[in-house]
């Protein structure tokens, strides 16, 4: 069979541990016999980055942009344990904040589902994804524990102009807040989630608490609406998608008793908190998809799960593992799809479905990593299985079908 072409490389963003030996065994097994694989490649696995002052990952983020289409492993974010372990001259920034603050990108997370694998909350049939607006808010916030006295915000204009305001006159010890977001930050979030509904073809929810929040959530709102109703809402029509706003706890509500099959755009917050929600009553972590997308429309396709630690030190003990390879084949098959959509090139998108079609198959026959075992409805008979033979297994679904 002839390789499938290309025209347009990948930005490769290669990384650690336990992930870096499965995104090996995955380019080897399911992509290289298959695609004329044409990548730029960066390895942003910890040794290099330390090598390269971590120039490598401005690099790979640069790449991005000029390509518009990468694909990203998981990396370890250094900590004082790692400073030791790899010897490292600095304790290099997480590199996808660095890779987000120079896309200026949203990340949405999105689980793999299984009629297998029954969510937690029973009517859910299709994916929900999180859309997180990841800047400002109550992590940039200043607090202050104070005694009785009078607490309050100060804003000084350019021209030195004051606008005072009480927060409470303290008759007992307290604690009191200020917060912060920037419209171009918001605008950039308002953006990012709506060329992602346009992308999914699925309808985007918003919610804030803008009844209480009459100035700071009502601004997200109005930003969301006005950038809706001037650049997006022709294209919403067309596709038969929508925009809907609610008040966050009535979108809480509803998200329960909804089907699925829609994106949730949710403050820095809400993000955090609703995201680990939805990730746990859909399954597992090693099924939960992650990509970076920027409001110029570049995209990084990730796992959400990390480099697996626990898993590579048994690895280098010399002990096979069951790592599940899902979330990082998905990483490729979505950044394959969405080069075969920008390049034109139907047999590349063809070859990403496929080789997601395989893994379902393969998961559907009982042939799964350990972690998936007990989550599974008892319907079918489960083979647990070490990663290569999983991904040997998607191999031969793959073949049946290409
Ligand atoms: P982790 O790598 O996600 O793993 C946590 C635990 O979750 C694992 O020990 C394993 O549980 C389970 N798990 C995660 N992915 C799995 C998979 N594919 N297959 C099977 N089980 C899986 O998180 P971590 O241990 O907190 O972090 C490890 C390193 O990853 C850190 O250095 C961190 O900085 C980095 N990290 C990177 C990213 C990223 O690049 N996007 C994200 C998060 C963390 P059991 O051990 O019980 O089997
Ligand atoms: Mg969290």
């Amino acid at each position: 069979m002839e390789k499938i072409k290309m025209t347009t490389p990948l930005v490769e963003m290669d990384g650690d541990e336990m992930t870096r030996i499965i995104w090996q065994e995955i380019k080897d097994e399911l992509i290289l016999p298959f695609v004329d694989l044409k990548t730029e490649y960066y390895d942003l696995g910890l040794v290099n980055r330390d090598a390269t002052n971590d120039k490598v990952t401005v690099d790979s983020a640069n790449a991005t942009k000029k390509y518009g289409v990468a694909v990203k492993c998981a990396t370890i974010t250094p900590n004082k344990q790692r400073m030791s372990e790899y010897n490292l001259k600095e304790m290099w920034k997480s590199p996808n904040g660095t890779i987000r603050a120079i896309l200026d990108g949203t990340v949405f997370r999105a689980p793999i589902t299984l009629p297998i694998i029954k969510p937690a909350v029973k009517t859910w049939v299709e994916p929900i994804t999180i859309a997180r607006h990841a800047y400002g808010d109550v992590y940039k916030a200043t607090e202050m524990r104070v005694p009785k006295g009078k607490a309050e915000i100060v804003f000084t204009d350019e021209n030195g102009v004051e606008t005072r305001e009480t927060v409470y006159d303290f008759e007992c010890d307290g604690v009191f807040q200020g917060q912060y977001n920037k419209d171009s930050s918001i605008k950039s979030f308002a953006r990012s989630c709506f060329n992602y509904a346009v992308d999914k073809k699925q309808s985007l929810w918003f919610s804030t608490k803008d009844t209480i929040s009459k100035k700071y959530d009502q601004t997200f709102k109005l930003i969301f609406e006005e950038i809706y109703e001037n650049e997006y809402k022709t294209k919403f029509t067309e596709l038969g998608i929508e925009y809907f706003y609610t008040l966050i706890d009535d979108a809480v509500a509803r998200v329960i008793r909804s089907k699925g099959g829609f994106i949730w755009a949710l403050k820095n917050y809400d993000g955090d908190v609703m995201s680990d929600m939805v990730s746990t009553a859909f399954g597992s972590l090693a099924m939960m998809t992650s990509v970076l997308v920027s409001p110029d429309g570049n995209f990084e396709y990730e796992a959400a799960h990390g480099t697996v630690t626990r898993h590579y030190y048994k690895y280098l003990n010399g002990e096979k593992t069951s790592t599940n390879p899902m979330a990082t084949i998905y990483a490729w098959t979505g950044a394959l799809k969405k080069r075969g959509e920008l390049d034109d090139l139907p047999d590349l998108i063809s070859f990403g479905e496929k080789l997601e079609t395989a893994c379902i198959n393969t998961l559907m026959s009982g042939v799964m990593t350990k972690d998936l075992v007990n989550l599974t409805d008892g319907s079918v008979e489960v083979k647990p299985v070490l990663t290569s033979e999983f991904i040997s297994e998607i191999r031969k679904n793959l073949e049946a079908i290409l």
